[in-house]
């Protein structure tokens, strides 16, 4: 027999722990399924030091075992699984994982986006030692440093300059010959006189032992390799919301970014988004536990619209 809950929570990031932190406070019970990799992108990340509270800053996985360990302290149950389906054609919802099928009134989808990479293995084995996919969280660290940043579109152009303000120098490669960022990005960018071009260029190898020392790159046209110096290297060829699993049923945008309709629920009523996975302005710790705050707080709303007994042990 499959337990019911008044919320599962999909994802493990600060959105999800959130959002667990002030359902279990107003006495729901709440189930998250954290995903395989638990914790989320901030599990990448190395010290984070614009979330308000810490004015030390605080490691990425630390700062997530803080995050889970408020939302225990409230009776959240936690199950470190992916979710491989769930039937929205009628309430409760069933969710089925590898470990059986769940049932919840309410669904909170808070799983994410994740950074798109190269695919290199030198790339993936210097992530978060010069290696990086956000230049809000860890631009801080390249004072008076050289660094790259990869990609051709806004967010690429918009790393670049908010790089400007510590790094020494920043080179922007991008595999084409003309950028695909809007024109006042573009203009901002070339009148930019820290930042240079690199174009046609692939970036082949991360060089560096322990930390970053350069790049090989290949020029997609005449085959010519060369090698850039350079301490840093930020990726920003585009993000992609975790957002498969819903796909044909939760209304979202053209890049799969889930939209809400009524504040924080969707197109389904009593199926809740918070986080990144709705949102590719912002992609902050701090914005994304706002929106797990805004999810639980609407959903208590509209469980209580409907008359709903919660918190009560609930058996199918
Ligand atoms: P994007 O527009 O999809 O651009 C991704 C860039 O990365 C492209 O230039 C692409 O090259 C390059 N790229 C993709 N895969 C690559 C690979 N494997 N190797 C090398 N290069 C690769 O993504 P985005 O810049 O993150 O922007 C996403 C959306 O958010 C856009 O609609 C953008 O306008 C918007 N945005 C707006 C602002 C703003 O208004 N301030 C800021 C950030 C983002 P090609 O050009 O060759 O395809």
């Amino acid at each position: 027999m499959a337990k019911l809950y008044d919320v599962i929570i999909i994802g493990s990031g600060p959105a999800g722990y959130t959002a667990a932190i002030y359902a279990s406070r107003a006495n729901l019970s709440v189930l998250m399924f954290q995903g395989y990799q638990v914790g989320g992108q901030l599990m990448l990340t190395s010290d984070v030091e614009n979330y308000p509270g810490f004015e030390e800053g605080i490691l990425g996985p630390p700062m997530m075992e803080k995050f889970e360990a408020q939302a225990r302290r409230f009776g959240t149950e936690m199950i470190p699984e992916d979710v491989n389906e769930i039937d929205f054609s009628r309430r409760p919802f069933k969710i089925t994982t590898d470990s059986g099928e769940y049932l919840a009134r309410t669904i909170i989808i808070a799983t994410g986006a994740s950074a798109k990479w190269l695919g290199l293995p030198s790339e993936q084995r210097l992530q978060g030692r010069g290696v990086s996919a956000c230049a809000t969280c860890d631009g801080f660290f390249f004072k008076n440093k050289d660094v790259a940043v990869v990609g051709g579109g806004d967010t690429a152009l918009e790393e670049a300059i908010f790089l400007t303000r510590y790094a020494n120098h920043v080179t922007l490669i991008h595999r084409r010959d003309s950028l695909r960022a809007s024109k006042i990005m573009q203009d901002r960018a070339f009148k930019n006189p820290k930042i240079s071009f690199i174009w046609n260029a692939d970036v082949t190898e991360v060089l560096g032992e322990d930390e970053v020392t350069g790049l090989r790159l290949r020029d997609v046209k005449t085959g010519e390799e060369g090698i850039v110096p350079v301490q840093g290297l930020f990726l920003a060829i585009g993000h992609k919301p975790n957002t498969n699993l819903f796909k044909g049923v939760i209304e979202m945008d053209r890049a799969g970014y889930i939209v809400p309709i009524e504040h924080t629920m969707t197109n389904i009523p009593g199926v809740f988004a918070a986080g990144d996975v709705t949102d590719h302005r912002y992609r902050q710790a701090v914005t994304a536990a706002g929106d797990g705050c805004r999810a639980a707080i609407d959903l208590e709303r509209w469980l209580e619209s409907l008359g709903v007994d919660v918190g009560v042990e609930n058996w199918d």
